[in-house]
């Protein structure tokens, strides 16, 4: 019988870890949830069948560690998140925690110890749907934990606490999670867009993670008759919303990778035959850099005020969330892209546009990440898919940017 590919065992357990959800058929394995306790189980039996020993520690992260050639060698960490959004798709997060454990099972198939050790994990709470503050799992690891976070709570009710307690955590521990003797931290992932799929190439190496800022903005001008009031009179709100709408695109339009979003947007009273009085609408602003992305929002604040002032209406604009940016670390990168390049895959160089631990992590070690194509761009959602060679190269390029790497 043939020998299982490790590419075909990792699909497979993609299929297997998705069956763990708290809303079937949906896949919903949301933060500390009965079905992420059952996933973290499962997780944790894999590893030791590849003969290592893991736990949950204090955050809820999946923890496992495959000793290098010395006792206490440094370690370079590799993971994703096993948490999921609600309605997920299988990919997501499990496809970087799994390929994780795929390569150490390579190292221990072989009996092949390396200068460095390995530290598996598999993070608990990246997606924040369940609990508003998120990355709690990776802000463990980096010793960042504020114990507030514990006093959130769910829509249910439920706080954060009582729901580490009964997943197996330790929420009066907290500090024990902090990771020490760690050299490098990297994370396997879907792109979550549609660029390497446009462009052919099966890997990326994120260059940066993208920062975002976000704003809720107020437009208030005068309602009216809509048959009354002639056009030249009138201070529409939402007519002077679109204009600044339109205003973000064009900004964010002309400069490369600078992304800015208006999703949400509500006009009032919100009749057929009222001149909408008051418009408000979200902003969120994105780049790999802070400074680009600072001066876009300053651009888009001149361009709204202009175009408030021009139409008479007033304008207020409150800013509600405010992420730095990460710039993967160059030596992770320059790794990454020659581990790629060394099993057949010419990478392309990109900023990731959605957060991830890496981001939290790289605040205290080297970190970097490596994108595998999802077809078209599709993620947080069941169409969700990869293809099994993609799958393939990517861990290739994993198990041989492990292979190559050296602590400083
Ligand atoms: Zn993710």
């Amino acid at each position: 019988m043939a020998k299982e590919s490790p590419a075909r065992r990792l699909m497979a357990r993609l299929d297997e870890l998705a069956a763990f959800t708290d809303d079937p058929p949906k896949l919903t394995r949301l933060c500390l949830s009965p079905s992420h306790r059952r996933a973290a189980e499962q997780f944790i039996a894999w590893t030791q069948e590849a003969g290592l020993s893991a736990r949950i520690d204090p955050v809820g992260n999946v923890r496992a560690r495959y000793e290098g050639r010395r006792p206490n060698a440094p370690a370079l960490m590799i993971g994703s998140h096993i948490d999921t959004v609600r309605d997920a798709g299988r990919y997501d997060g499990a496809l970087g925690a799994l390929a994780a454990l795929s390569v150490v099972e390579g190292l221990a198939a072989q009996q092949r110890r390396l200068d460095v050790a390995i530290e598996i994990v598999a993070f608990g709470d990246e997606e924040g749907v369940r609990f508003p503050h998120t990355l709690t799992g990776s802000r463990g690891l980096v010793g960042l934990n504020e114990p507030e976070a514990l006093a959130q709570k769910d829509a249910d009710g439920v706080s954060m606490r009582e729901a580490l307690q009964a997943f197996g955590g330790d929420p009066d521990h907290l500090g024990a999670a902090r990771a020490e003797g760690v050299a490098a931290f990297v994370e396997l992932h879907i792109e979550q867009g549609p660029v390497l799929e446009a462009e052919g190439k099966p890997l990326g190496i994120v260059t940066a993670i993208n920062g975002a800022t976000r704003l809720s903005v107020v437009v208030t001008g005068a309602a009216g008759h809509a048959g009354a009031s002639p056009m030249n009179l009138r201070r529409d709100a939402l007519a002077a919303a679109a204009e600044m709408v339109l205003a973000i695109e064009a900004r964010a339009r002309s400069e490369d990778e600078l992304v800015a979003t208006v999703g949400r947007l509500d006009a009032e009273p919100g009749a057929v035959n009222v001149i909408p009085g008051r418009a408000r609408f979200s902003i969120d602003v994105r780049a790999p850099l802070d400074e680009p992305r600072r001066r876009a929002v300053a651009d888009i604040a001149a361009a709204m005020s202009a175009i408030a002032g021009r139409r008479g209406v007033g304008l207020e604009l409150t800013p509600t969330h405010e992420a730095a940016g990460y710039v993967c670390h160059p030596k992770i990168v320059a790794g990454l892209e020659a581990a790629a390049v060394a099993v057949g895959a010419a990478p392309r160089l990109l900023p990731s546009g959605a957060g991830h631990d890496t981001m939290v992590m790289g605040q205290r070690w080297p970190a970097g990440m490596l994108f595998v194509r999802c077809k078209g761009g599709v993620s947080h959602n069941p169409a969700e898919s990869i293809s099994p060679d993609d799958c393939a190269i990517a861990l290739a390029a994993l198990a041989r940017f492990v292979e190559d790497f050296r602590a400083a």
